[in-house]
């Protein structure tokens, strides 16, 4: 058996080898590195694809984010609603605009936010404080989309938009929807180990609001007007690379693929591991995009010790949610504020999941949990 990885870009590389350099090559011979022809016809297919009128690429998963903020003009006094048990970037944005993240607790099983915790939040915020409520931030974590029938339904009752948070969820879908489609506004990222990732940093943000996507192409490019030499809001330099869309156009031919395989493999790990773990939940009507197959063990560290001892990689997203992180601390919060958060951060474990991993693989990762499972007593 060969050796299991986290992640294999390099299997990923040898498969698309022809195309992607030829792509590549083709960039390096017009030049235009800077919203090359590439970029277009990148955004023509992530709009197609994800049934949405706008999609524009912009440079990280992190500025996709920001943009769809700015573009609602967010700022000092805003409230902006999201979960605490996510990458730090969806909060980040906020806090750097200003505005206030207000924190809602996430459902245990989908480790999404909790729409009941946020409506709870909402009307807290309403009651309570002097912030404006502006809008929701929902995460689609490890891949699953978020609830985004009840999320939409509580923003619209409330007046708030909704952000997806799909940085990890690109190629999941609900209700056959694919994830872009989701919400007002959804952002994703092309960091290299996102389901689909580019050789750098990248992002996209899609939308079917007119205005809202003039927005993001003004944003992006320093807030240009008729160009970049007219300025009519304060932007940034945030536009993807050339190279970075000619990489993308040569992943997405086999990216549904590797979505299907991703898919095969939780289903794997899921009928190996239900009985001996917390195994992730996926409801009927919704396909992950399987960015991570995390499930809850006890004795977590114990457990990823053995397993790395065994050849098998693992990883721990998160270790702290962002209430009890150092950069939040003037929010004010304590152990004990979102317990469900908290709980997940202290036994989450990642198992390897990507695409290239073989049967003999993914059996050999289900005996190994099982194993270390048993030795630590850790079965939940
Ligand atoms: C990766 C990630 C981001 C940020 O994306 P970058 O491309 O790394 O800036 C934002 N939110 C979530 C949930 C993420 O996983």
């Amino acid at each position: 058996m060969q050796p299991i990885s986290f992640l294999d870009l390099a299997a990923q590389k040898e498969k698309i080898a022809p195309d992607l350099e030829s792509r590549m090559a083709a960039v390096l011979s017009h030049h235009r590195y800077i919203l090359g022809p590439e970029v277009q016809e990148l955004e023509e297919i992530l709009a197609r694809r994800a049934g949405m009128k706008h999609a524009v690429t912009c440079s990280s998963g992190t500025d996709a984010l920001l943009l769809a903020l700015m573009a609602q003009n967010i700022g000092p006094g805003d409230a902006i609603f999201t979960t605490p048990f996510t990458f730090v970037a969806t909060a980040e944005v906020v806090e750097l605009l200003g505005a206030t993240p207000v924190f809602a607790d996430i459902e245990p099983d989908s480790f999404n936010i909790c729409s009941k915790a946020l409506a709870a939040q909402i009307d807290r915020v309403n009651k309570e404080s002097d912030l404006t409520p502006k809008g929701v931030i929902a995460v689609d974590l490890f891949g699953l989309p978020a609830n985004y029938a009840s999320i939409n339904d509580l923003a619209a009752q409330h007046n708030l938009f909704v952000i997806a948070d799909a940085a990890q969820s690109y190629g999941g879908s609900l209700n056959q929807k694919p994830v872009g489609g989701l919400a007002g506004i959804s952002a994703t990222s092309f960091f290299p180990a996102k389901p689909l990732g580019c050789y750098g940093d990248g992002g996209a943000v899609f939308t079917d609001d007119d205005e809202i996507a003039n927005a993001f192409t003004s944003i992006r490019m320093h807030g240009k007007g008729t160009d970049k030499y007219d300025n009519v809001r304060h932007g940034l330099n945030a536009r993807l690379d050339t190279l970075q869309a000619a990489v993308l156009l040569a992943k997405l031919p086999i990216f549904d693929e590797e979505i299907a395989a991703r898919n095969r493999m939780a289903k794997a790990y899921t009928d190996g591991l239900h009985n001996v773990v917390a195994t992730p939940v996926v409801p009927a009507n919704a396909v992950s995009a399987w960015a991570q197959y995390s499930i809850l063990v006890e004795n977590r560290d114990q457990v990823a010790a053995i397993l790395k001892e065994a050849g098998v990689p693992t990883a721990i997203y998160y270790p702290k949610p962002l209430h009890l992180q150092t950069a939040y601390a003037s929010h004010g919060h304590s152990v004990g504020d979102f317990p469900v958060s908290e709980n997940a951060s202290d036994r989450i474990l990642s198992l390897p999941v990507h695409p290239y991993l073989d049967d003999e693989q993914v059996s050999f990762v289900i005996d190994a949990v099982c194993d270390a499972c048993s030795k630590t007593k850790s079965a939940i």
